[in-house]
């Protein structure tokens, strides 16, 4: 059996991501409304991955006995106007996930509960990247994407983000 308080944080978790998966569609409409097909793309394939991240959730919680509740997901909350806005509000979430994983974390290891820590090394390897490809976005439309030239080239190099499925299985 999970400890309570462990299986707790970690049910909330399953409700983050999808969030998060949601909130990226919601980074992809955008885009897709000024015509940015490849920063669409891209978020679609994050948005992916969050779904990827809460059924792997899902999925332990499962594999240790613990119910699994799903509450209704938040309608995305990001304002955006200019095409920094997505980039910007992606890191700040990724950050904020970081902050989550690591609040999960701490509970397991106060547990003693070993098998949770081990299960959530990944995610908090998989938080380190988060972070830096949302970085690395930033710096890039600092760069490039000021001019229409460096913001389709940009776009293009968007486009070409491919779904691979978790190096992570139960
Ligand atoms: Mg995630």
């Amino acid at each position: 059996m999970l400890n309570e308080k462990v299986a707790a944080l970690l049910n909330t978790q399953v409700n983050k991501e999808f969030y998060s998966a949601y909130l990226y569609l919601h980074f992809a409409n955008f885009y897709t409304e000024q015509g940015l097909s490849g920063f669409a793309n891209w978020y679609q394939v994050q948005a992916q991955e969050e779904r990827d991240h809460a059924m792997l959730m899902v999925q332990y919680l499962q594999n240790n006995d613990a119910k699994v509740t799903f509450e209704a997901i938040a309608k995305p909350d990001a304002a955006l106007s200019e095409n920094m806005d997505p980039l910007k509000a992606g890191l700040a979430h990724e950050q904020y996930v970081t902050s989550l994983i690591h609040t999960i974390y701490e509970a397991a290891y106060e547990a003693k509960d070993f098998r949770t820590m081990q299960f959530l090394d990944w995610f908090v390897k998989e938080q380190g990247e988060e972070e830096t490809n949302a970085a690395d976005l930033i710096k890039k439309m600092e760069l490039f994407g000021t001019d229409a030239k460096g913001l389709y080239m940009l776009d293009q190099e968007l486009a070409g983000r491919v779904y691979a499925a978790p190096s992570l299985t139960l």
